[in-house]
């Protein structure tokens, strides 16, 4: 028996990616006009990470069906890497295709976010400003993962003291340059609502903004 991906799993895994290949050694484009103008080529292919049957690339019996069918088991990958990744399962591990995965959506988030603000501080091929969002949605992805019921968020510097009721995540202004900024630049985009409430910088994740970072 195989365990497919569940319906429309297979097209967010590849607009998590904007339709280009994980493979960070790769990255063509895999989605392209065709002859006829109604129509696309699309070449890509939502592949497994852990085989969706026994005997398959890094199958893991200890997965649930419903694991291995779920999106958080996928890569969005060319049909050249998906015959290059199963060929040679032990080079390119769960654990590879993971961060594969991983950079490959963080690179379409902050494309993303640089194709909708092209104000002065995210310059499309701007590298230093590329790195340094990349480092804050890094970090947030890895908060939410942590505690994935946690929405509210404070902007701290490291040596400010902040009591609060309940659970609460935390970003400093001495880890991420201009972070102000850079939330300004999500709650414009509607992923973050601000709350700040008397001088204290605080905001709440929003659902789909949590979605994309998790992939959930
Ligand atoms: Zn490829």
């Amino acid at each position: 028996m195989r365990d497919n991906f569940f319906a429309g799993k297979k097209d967010l895994l590849a607009r998590r990616v904007s339709f280009t290949c994980s493979n960070p050694e790769c990255r063509p484009e895999p989605i392209g006009p065709q002859a006829d103008p109604t129509d696309v080529v699309n070449i890509g292919v939502a592949a497994h990470r852990s085989a969706a049957s026994p005997g398959g690339s890094r199958y893991e019996p200890d997965l649930s069906s419903e694991q291995r069918a779920d999106s958080s088991n996928g890569i969005w990958l060319c049909r050249r890497c998906t015959k290059l990744i199963d060929s040679d399962p032990i080079r390119f591990s769960r654990g590879v295709l993971e961060g594969w995965r991983r950079a490959a959506e963080q690179s379409a988030a902050v494309a993303l976010i640089q194709s909708r603000d092209a104000g002065k501080d995210f310059q499309p091929g701007h590298a230093k400003n590329e790195r340094l969002i990349s480092a804050l949605l890094e970090e947030m992805w890895e908060d939410l993962r942590n505690n994935p019921t946690t929405r509210k968020f404070v902007v701290l510097k490291r040596t400010w003291a902040y009591n609060s009721h309940g659970p609460y995540l935390a970003y400093y202004l001495d880890e991420h340059e201009d972070l102000e900024g850079k939330l300004q630049v999500l709650a414009n985009l509607g992923h973050v609502h601000d709350i700040t409430y008397k001088n204290v910088r605080r905001f709440l994740f929003q659902e789909n903004f949590v979605d994309y970072l998790t992939g959930t």
